[in-house]
């Protein structure tokens, strides 16, 4: 989209990365703004609510072209050789390594024998160029989008609203235009044409977008999907998962994507680990992210509930998810699961990943998990046992290192998690 918003909290991203001066500069890019001083939603309701926000609320706006040449010029400072307008022609070699033909500007076309390939192709990935498998995604989505030029009110707020054929975004540029899009389900757009469903929610909006039913509007995908590959070839951003517009999280999620698959690539190259291994982390990782996010959306889906009829609305209100059980006390005995593993966990050290002790179930396709919260996962362990009947939790914690600073009730609390993870079964006291 030419113009995108990133949320408050992605300032961390911004400081780990060394950009905070980026957000903080006094005289700011021209293609950055903060965002508006006001949101408004019309969700779940007909009244449109809109709320003031303090600063710390507002997140940014990010005009795209400005930032993606911004990028450019770090990685360029950073040593990297910028080939523009030049594009890889695939298949990309599935083992990571090897040549990769681009095709240059002048139509002439160069081979590259690449050491490590990083495909960072965004949301259109797919084979033949790129040998991925869609493995989970949300119903099919399309965003109909235009600039509204000249705008006079509602300049400083950005607003989303639920309609009949899916959901509008409004948001002003900052510079007296706006972006308006309409996210809505593609076979819809197919079968009554991208004008007719254009003018039919835009005439049924309460916020400003009432106002600009005539627009010719472009159609981007915006489906919500996880990819997978099964060979050593790395990917990053969109090219492995690509989250709903509807979270605002897209960019800072490409970043701390393309930040790990960095790591992941030097930790190959300096030869401590292999390519299918740092490739299956990175699966995993992006995975758990992934549903996060999934959830997230339904959840907010789930809050429409005023067009049960309407197909974009169905769709969604009948993704069914693996609902997450609430994690229960545990008083009686407890066993580890027989399908509990050790396996490491990939962490950022420096410029590169490390091994970390770590665990997971056997079944799990997620990665493993080193903590929970600052309690290593193998203490935890080594406090259970074969088993642990939780009368004897205080005098077997006293005598473990890591956890002699720890509450009983911090310790009940994450042993029950981990019965909610199904790495530990609980059996009655009397068992
Ligand atoms: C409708 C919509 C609204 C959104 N709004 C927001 C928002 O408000 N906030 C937010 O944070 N995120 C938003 N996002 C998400 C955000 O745009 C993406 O998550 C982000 O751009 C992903 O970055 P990327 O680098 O992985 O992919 P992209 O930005 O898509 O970049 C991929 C690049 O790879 C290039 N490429 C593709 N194939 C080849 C090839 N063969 N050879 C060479 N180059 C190639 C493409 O030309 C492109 O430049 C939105 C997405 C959509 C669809």
């Amino acid at each position: 989209m030419p113009v995108e918003t990133v949320v408050p909290g992605a300032s961390r991203t911004f400081e780990r990365l060394g950009w905070s001066p980026l957000l903080e500069d006094p005289t700011p890019h021209p293609f950055l703004h903060p965002g508006p001083s006001r949101r408004g939603r019309c969700w779940g309701s007909s009244m449109l609510d809109i709320q003031p926000l303090d600063r710390s609320q507002r997140g940014w706006r990010f005009l795209r072209p400005g930032l993606d040449h911004w990028l450019q010029e770090q990685a360029v400072q950073a040593g990297v050789e910028l080939r523009k307008h030049t594009r890889a022609s695939g298949p990309l070699p599935s083992s990571g390594q090897g040549p990769v033909t681009l095709s240059t500007p002048d139509r002439s076309s160069v081979t590259v024998d690449a050491k490590l390939v990083i495909a960072a192709t965004g949301r259109s990935s797919a084979p033949p160029f790129l040998p991925v498998e869609i493995e989970e995604r949300l119903p099919e989505t399309i965003a109909l989008s235009t600039i509204v030029e000249d705008v006079t009110e509602e300049t400083d707020v950005s607003i989303i609203e639920a309609v009949v054929q899916g959901w509008i975004w409004w948001l002003p540029l900052g510079d007296g235009r706006a972006s308006l899009a309409l996210l809505c389900d593609p076979s819809e757009v197919k079968a009554l044409g991208r004008a007719a469903i254009w003018k039919r929610a835009i005439q049924s909006a309460q916020g400003p977008a009432r106002n600009c039913s005539t627009a010719s509007t472009r159609g981007t995908p915006a489906t919500a999907r996880l990819n997978s590959i099964s060979t050593g070839l790395l990917l990053a951003g969109d090219a492995i998962s690509a989250i709903d517009p509807l979270s605002s999280q897209g960019l800072e999620k490409a970043l701390v994507s393309a930040e790990a698959t960095a790591l992941a690539a030097r930790t190959v190259l300096l030869g401590d680990a292999s390519a299918a291994t740092m490739g299956d982390h990175r699966q995993r990782w992006e995975r758990g992210l992934f549903r996060i996010h999934r959830q997230r959306a339904l959840d907010l889906y789930r809050s429409e509930t005023r067009f049960p009829e309407a197909p974009f609305w169905q769709a969604r209100h009948a993704v069914v998810e693996s609902k997450q059980t609430e994690a229960n006390l545990p008083a009686g005995l407890l066993c580890p699961s027989p399908q509990l593993q050790r396996h490491p966990r990939w962490v950022a050290a420096g410029d590169r990943l490390v091994r970390r002790d770590g665990y997971r179930l056997a079944t799990s396709d997620e990665e493993s998990i080193d903590h929970f919260g600052s309690v290593p996962t193998a203490a935890l362990i080594e406090l259970v046992g074969d088993q642990l009947p939780m009368s004897q939790l205080h005098p077997r914690a006293s005598r473990i290192a890591p956890l002699i600073q720890q509450s009983p009730a911090t310790l009940t609390t994450i042993l029950g998690e981990m019965c909610r993870l199904g790495w530990l079964v609980e059996k009655s006291s009397t068992t």
